[in-house]
Order: C-alpha cells, then sequence, then structure tokens
C-alpha cells in the first residue's frame, strides 16, 4: 500500500510490519463492514502513510458485544494473571520504542526526539498499571454486630468505551486502556482519524503479547462517523463507562448522551494553563520552563502554559530571555533528529491558531516574534510566536490556542496575578516560578486547577494523577487513583457467622 511513497515508506518501514490496513476486535484483523477506508497522511509533508477501515456502528457493535463476552473471563482472572500477560505486553512495547516512536512521528508530525519521549511515557503506564492489578484492594469495615462480616471490594465496572484525541497517539491510548485492562475491564478504543495508527500497533504489540482476544479493540472511523460512533458508545447497554480526551465542545456532548443511561465518564478536557513569573523567580529557569511547557508538541499540549503572567518588574528582561531561547528552535519535519518544532497536525487546527493571533493582534496585541505562517517549510507550519499586549477580549485569552504561540501578559501584585490566572472556566495545569517559600505555599494552595507546577514546566508522570476541575474534567488518569473510573465499590454483608 505505501510502495507509491517512498519517502515515508522509507521513514516507517521498520514499523510497517506492526500494522495491516485493518482494525482490530475480537482478536481479529478486519475492515469495516461497509469495506470503506480512509487515508492517514503525515502532516510535515501531507503524504499518506497509512489506510485503515472507516468503520460505522454496525462495526462497533460487534466489537462491543465482543468486549462483553471477554470480560466475563477477563475480570475474573486473578490480579496476578492480568498482570503478567500486561508485562508481556510493555516488554512487547518496550522493545519496539523505536517502532511507535516512527509511527507517532509520521502520523501525528510530532518531532521524533519528542516521539520517543511519548512512547516511554505511555509504556510506563502499561508497566505502572500492570503493577497496580496486583494492587486493588478492598476493606474490612468493623462491623457494629458481632454475628456480622462487612467487605468492601473493588469490581471491574465491565466494558469501557475509551476515545482520544490525535496529539498523544500513543499515550492517551495507554493511559487509558492499561488502567481499565488492569482493573478487570475490557476494552473498545476509538482512537482519533488524524491518528489511529499507533494504536493499531499497540494492538498488534497486544495480540502477540497473548492478551486474549475481545479485551482490546481497536475500531477506526473517520470523522463524519465519530459523532454516530460516539453516540453509540454513550447510550448502548454494553458499555458501562466511557473515558474521553479531547475538545471541552465534544466532551460536553459525550456527558450529555451518557446522562441518559447514567454511564460512568471520565473527561480529561482542554486546559487554559496560566504560567506565572514572580519577581524572585529564576528568570533563566523560568524561561527554559516555558519552552518546554509552551513549544512541546508544536503547543498542541492540552497542559501546555496558554497564558504567561510576568510580573510588572521583571517582564521586559523575561521576555528578552523567553525571546532568545524561542529563536534557538529548528522548525521542521520532525523524523529529522534536529527538530524540535513539527508542523500543526491538520488544517483546521492550523486555521484555529491562524486565526487566533489574527485576532489578538487586531485587537491590539504586540507581535515579538513570528505571527505568521511559516510556509517555507511546508502547508501546515506555523512561525514559534511571542506576543505581548494580551487583554481578556482576545480569543487566545479565553481559549487555549493550540499552537506554537506564547502570549504575555503583566501583573503587578500577587492578587491580581491570581485572579488571572483563576478567570476562567478552565482548571487542569497551572505554573508557577518563585524563590520566595511562602509564596509558594500561598499560590499554590489558590491556584484553581488539578495540577500544579512550581519551578518546573513538565510535570506529568505515570505515578502521579493527571485531570483537571472546572471545564477541565472529571476523573484522574495515572496514579493508583487511574483504576477508580474503571472500577466500583460493592459491599458485602455476611451475617449468621455465629
Ligand atoms: P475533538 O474533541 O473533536 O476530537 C477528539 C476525539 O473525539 C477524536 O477521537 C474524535 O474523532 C472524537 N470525536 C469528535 N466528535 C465526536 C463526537 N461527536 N462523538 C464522539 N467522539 C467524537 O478534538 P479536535 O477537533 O481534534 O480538536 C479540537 C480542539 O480540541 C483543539 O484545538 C484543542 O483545543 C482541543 N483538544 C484538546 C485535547 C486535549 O488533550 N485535551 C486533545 C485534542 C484536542
Amino acid at each position: 500500500r505505501l510502495s507509491s511513497f517512498a519517502n515515508s515508506r522509507n521513514l516507517v518501514q521498520r514499523a510497517m510490519h506492526l500494522l495491516q490496513d485493518k482494525a482490530y476486535v475480537n482478536g481479529e484483523w478486519v475492515t469495516a463492514a461497509s469495506k470503506k477506508t480512509f487515508e492517514v497522511k503525515n502532516p510535515a509533508t501531507g503524504e499518506v502513510v497509512g489506510c485503515v477501515p472507516d468503520m460505522g456502528v454496525e462495526d462497533v457493535q460487534k466489537a462491543l458485544e465482543a468486549a462483553k463476552v471477554a470480560y466475563e473471563s477477563w475480570h475474573t482472572k486473578t490480579g496476578k494473571e492480568r498482570s503478567e500477560l500486561m508485562k508481556r505486553w510493555y516488554y512487547l512495547m518496550d522493545q519496539h520504542h523505536e517502532e511507535l516512536s516512527k509511527l507517532v512521528c509520521v502520523e501525528s508530525g510530532k518531532p521524533i526526539c519528542e516521539s520517543r519521549g511519548e512512547v516511554t511515557y505511555g509504556n510506563n503506564f502499561v508497566e505502572w498499571f500492570a503493577e497496580e492489578a496486583r494492587r486493588i484492594r478492598g476493606e474490612i469495615i468493623p462491623s457494629p454486630s458481632n454475628n456480622k462480616k462487612m467487605l468492601v471490594e473493588r469490581q471491574a465496572i465491565g466494558v469501557a468505551a475509551l476515545i482520544t484525541p490525535w496529539n498523544f497517539p500513543h499515550a492517551m491510548i495507554t493511559r487509558k486502556a492499561a488502567a481499565a485492562m488492569a482493573s478487570g475491564c475490557t476494552c473498545v478504543i476509538k482512537p482519533a482519524e488524524d491518528s489511529p495508527l499507533t494504536a493499531l500497533a499497540s494492538a498488534k504489540l497486544a495480540e502477540e503479547a497473548g492478551i486474549p482476544k475481545g479485551v482490546f479493540n481497536v475500531i477506526t472511523s473517520d470523522k463524519p462517523n465519530a459523532s454516530a460512533v460516539g453516540k453509540l458508545l454513550c447510550t448502548s447497554d454494553l458499555v458501562a463507562g466511557i473515558s474521553f480526551t479531547g475538545s471541552t465542545e465534544v466532551g460536553k456532548l459525550l456527558f450529555t448522551q451518557c446522562a441518559a443511561g447514567i454511564k460512568r465518564v471520565g473527561l480529561e478536557l482542554g486546559g487554559n494553563a496560566p504560567f506565572m513569573v514572580f519577581s524572585s523567580a529564576d528568570l533563566d529557569a523560568a524561561a527554559s520552563g516555558a519552552l518546554a511547557c509552551k513549544f512541546r508538541n508544536c503547543g498542541q499540549t492540552c497542559v501546555s502554559a496558554n497564558r504567561f503572567l510576568i510580573q510588572e518588574d521583571i517582564h521586559d528582561e523575561f521576555v528578552e530571555k523567553f525571546a532568545q531561547k524561542i529563536k534557538c528552535l529548528n522548525m521542521g519535519n520532525g523524523i529529522d533528529e534536529k527538530v524540535n518544532v513539527g508542523p500543526l497536525v491538520n488544517k483546521a487546527q492550523f486555521e484555529k491558531v491562524s486565526k487566533m493571533v489574527e485576532d489578538a493582534v487586531a485587537k491590539g496585541a504586540k507581535v515579538i516574534l513570528g505571527g505568521k505562517p511559516a510556509t517555507a517549510y511546508g502547508e501546515l507550519y506555523y512561525e514559534p510566536t511571542l506576543l505581548t499586549h494580551i487583554s481578556s477580549d482576545m480569543e487566545l485569552y479565553k481559549e487555549e490556542v493550540f499552537g506554537p504561540v506564547a502570549t504575555l501578559i503583566k501583573f503587578k501584585t500577587e492578587e491580581e496575578g491570581l485572579a488571572i490566572a483563576n478567570g476562567t472556566q478552565r482548571g487542569l495545569a497551572g505554573y508557577f516560578y518563585s524563590q520566595d517559600v511562602s509564596q509558594i505555599f500561598r499560590v499554590y494552595n489558590k491556584l484553581e486547577c488539578g495540577m500544579v507546577g512550581v519551578n518546573e514546566g513538565i510535570i506529568s508522570a505515570a505515578e502521579a494523577p493527571f485531570g483537571g476541575i472546572k471545564e477541565s474534567g472529571l476523573g484522574r488518569e495515572g496514579s493508583h487513583h487511574g483504576i477508580e473510573d474503571y472500577t466500583y465499590y460493592k459491599y458485602i454483608c455476611i451475617g449468621s457467622l455465629t
């Protein structure tokens, strides 16, 4: 299939044995009932790198039925048995680290150095939850009556439907699926239409690891099918819970659809992270943290800094330091080891970012760097951009820009800075740089978000709970809390023991 795309074939040829142009349902590689397919393109070059089934509700129904059957035998395995199978899956992912990284790179445009980081991060969830499978403990409640024993167990909820975005094609799958599988749930996964290949490669490795059929199913659907497929996943009696990462708009729709059947819902939605730099901060460290936090994955990360809030007296010095660092970024096709800023993922994202910058400039923003498409590199590239004089009426102040655009806002006092930081309906991540210990505790306490980075711009890890408050979502992924979305408490009262 890839023979006519010589460059892309060359880039991913070592990874190709992991792909079969088919989706993975009930342990089999399948086409769509309609026989329709859709192409997956490399955002860096526009080349086609794969072609996958465009599945509809009929295909999804089969996957749900298979997952329901598989649940019966998967959740009755011991935690140790599930753990051992998942560890085999992890070892295979680790062995195929470079191939998975290349797939992430070519289907999402993420630079290869970062793609490797994502695969390590994504694999860590499989390792972590393989271990957690053996530690899903219950409780014995001190009974008010001597002839009653009161126990609580955590039991798997059933079939979990997992809908994931394109910005982390590997890690968003493993962060959800590994937690679900460790808990004893089976999964039907719908990866984003822009980046379904890495998910299919993970399915291939799950098959090789001996994960039983029906436990890990991957269905692929193009955009027009996404809403019908999503609706079935939210309303089917076969599904016990949904976990979604993506836009707040789609998250709200899925939440509403799940309400009718009172389904479990886990939502990881958009952020609008503040990144505050106080007068006492180490400005070089703050500029380095800002660079990593903003320009990683070309700014297409829900925990990216979206608004840089800089205390007035160090504002100009920080702008200078940050601008110097931004100038050192290397833009281009991410398969080149030297590149650290790639393209935006698709035309819609490119236009969204361009329009947000145009809107800001029209309303008085000052362009320090960039501010326009980087057409010399290709259709979807946008110059790393630094804007000052940002005001609250601008789109990119209110919504995550999801692109390589840093926006700087001045504040005078800590109170004013915090009021700006918290003046949003999003509450995923927040960051600040300060060397003042009492200020660190005050600000950390007052920031309204689920995750806080203090003197640190990169905070996610398999060991730590990831998630937000307000409209940024519900539930936590990763850490030992990650199993909560996939288990329920079952209380057992045993009477007449005497
Ligand atoms: P999206 O929310 O539309 O897509 C995410 C996933 O949801 C994809 O798998 C998609 O196929 C699926 N989907 C879309 N409509 C659906 C529906 N009606 N029912 C069920 N599933 C559906 O996100 P997008 O359009 O790719 O990006 C738009 C914006 O969302 C971005 O600009 C960014 O602001 C935000 N976003 C956030 C994250 C995050 O990590 N929080 C990730 C991707 C995008």
